[in-house]
């Protein structure tokens, strides 16, 4: 398992404490969860947060992973990214993970 940012300096420690790929996996997508939670806007994001979170993680990941972004055809979200959106629909907001440019992903 490849992790970025943040999340890759965590597992480079939970190896060197000893910890195995199945728990590492765990804390760091418990910890993405998070953080997805609490930088998302508080207006309207109840429900996008509620079928958000009823996603599987596969699914999850192919939507973070399957933007894309107009300035240098990356596809997938940094972290830190939002989930917004309507009643019914989950939308991401976030930035490039190479460039930073604004991206957005409906997730449909
Ligand atoms: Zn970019």
């Amino acid at each position: 398992m490849e992790y970025i940012g943040k999340y890759k300096e965590m597992a480079e420690q939970f190896r060197k404490d000893g910890c195995d790929e199945v728990m590492i996996a765990e804390f760091i997508s418990r910890e993405m969860e998070e953080d997805a939670f609490y930088d998302s806007g508080l207006e309207d994001a109840i429900d996008s947060e509620k079928l958000w979170a009823e996603f599987p993680n596969d699914i999850k990941d192919l939507f973070l992973n399957s933007a894309l972004c107009d300035k240098c055809g990356v596809s997938s979200f940094a972290p830190g990214y939002k989930i917004v959106g309507s009643k019914y629909s989950v939308v991401i907001e976030g930035k490039c993970i190479k460039c930073s440019e604004d991206m957005v992903r409906v997730c449909d």
